[in-house]
């Protein structure tokens, strides 16, 4: 890559950075991408699913198509940083770097908009909403791949933690699907000197809460990975009360199918179960997520040998992540791989969604190359 256009995506990436949009509101961030790429001479289609964007590039006769992602959005995290570019917003943050990816992919259409080498389509993939809100299924919904029919689909999430500019590319796994998982616990409110009177979710909650530790201990395969975290409860308005209801919210995580399985008919018998036992009513309610983001086999050989061809590190060691990624939808629908594009040291406060967390612009080069690598390796391919 060029310095003049490192220099623009740095320029780029620091615009995007300060003026942040939450998921689904990402109406100025998806007016300034539709601006750059038609600066880059790129014909696009806007307002898929929502705020996303596609954009496309033919060359020659090749019939073979790929499609890059990027996602847009921000989180309602309060930047603290001080960078003079920090976010202009308040209480609204690129706290997990979409950032850059949206000025990597913009880099990967202009590298690959001046490069005759190759012969296929490559569809660019600008979503929206991906911090929980379902962008991918909103543009999956909207007809992306019967429009764009891509046979394969490739992204990246920059890594913390990993040296600056290493890929790494996993052989199967590599995030996590899950669940927000609210579980509500009705009682009789009553007098605290009179608890024969009442039937207190407090102590069934305490039950229930320990009850629950013992699915991922006991229930799930111990050579499996399963978390089970309950972050939240609420019950309760006097101390000389007895309480008529508990929530406890929480979240789940998993990395196969079978085991969301295990963990709901473990949530299910326990809760009937505490209910049972305290003569209360428990409801668990769970809200999934789209599915573990798994390389097929071929497509993660073609990330690594993209990952050759621009001279990154490559590592295939790294053990996949209990974060999730809703590119999982994608590879549900078509094959694809996901990489991880190493950020530089972590720092305390600066990891994913952290209020010191920083892009790191000096990766924008390989970011952009192993995109624009990766889909002439796959259009090659065919
Ligand atoms: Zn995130
Ligand atoms: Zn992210």
């Amino acid at each position: 890559m060029t310095p003049e256009l490192h220099a623009k995506l740095t320029e780029w990436r620091r615009h995007l950075h300060a003026h942040p949009e939450l998921s689904l509101q990402e109406k100025a961030t998806a007016a300034f991408v539709q601006d750059k790429l038609a600066e880059l001479g790129i014909p696009f289609e806007a307002g898929i699913g929502g705020h996303g964007i596609v954009a496309t590039l033919t060359r020659g006769h090749a019939r073979s198509r790929v499609g890059l992602r990027a996602d847009m959005d921000a989180l309602p995290i309060t930047e603290d940083t001080g960078l003079p570019y920090a976010s202009t917003t308040s209480g609204v943050m690129h706290a997990c770097g979409h950032d850059g990816h949206t000025a990597s992919l913009l880099g990967a259409a202009a590298l690959l908009a001046a490069d005759s080498s190759w012969s296929g389509t490559v569809d660019f993939i600008f979503q929206p909403a991906e911090e929980g809100f379902g962008g991918s299924r909103a543009m999956v919904a909207a007809g992306l791949f019967d429009r764009f029919p891509m046979e394969r689909v490739f992204g990246f999430h920059n890594w913390p933690g990993l040296a600056a500019g290493t890929i790494a590319v996993h052989d199967g796994v590599v995030m996590a699907s899950g669940g927000r998982i609210t579980i509500t616990i009705e009682g009789h409110a009553g007098h605290a000197g009179m608890p024969h009177l009442t039937r207190d979710p407090v102590v069934a909650a305490g039950h229930l809460i320990v009850a629950l530790q013992s699915i991922t201990s006991r229930s799930v395969d111990p050579l499996d990975t399963a978390v089970l975290s309950l972050c939240t409860i609420e019950g309760g308005t006097a101390p000389n009360q007895i309480a008529g209801r508990v929530t406890i919210r929480g979240t789940l995580r998993y990395h196969r199918e079978a085991v969301k399985e295990i963990i709901l008919e473990g949530i299910e018998r326990t809760c009937a179960g505490i209910a049972t036992s305290f003569g209360v009513k428990v409801t668990p309610e769970i809200v999934w997520g789209v599915g573990v983001v798994i390389n097929t086999p071929a497509e993660a050989g073609l990330a690594r040998i993209a990952a050759d061809k621009v001279q990154a590190e490559l590592r295939r060691d790294l053990a996949p992540s209990m974060a999730g990624e809703d590119f999982a939808h994608y590879l549900r629908q078509r094959p694809g791989a996901f990489v991880w594009i190493g950020n530089g040291e972590l720092r305390h406060g600066a990891e994913l969604h952290g209020p010191r967390y920083d892009f790191n612009d000096a990766i924008l080069p390989v970011a952009s190359s192993w995109m624009a690598e990766v889909a002439k390796t796959a259009l090659a391919s065919n």
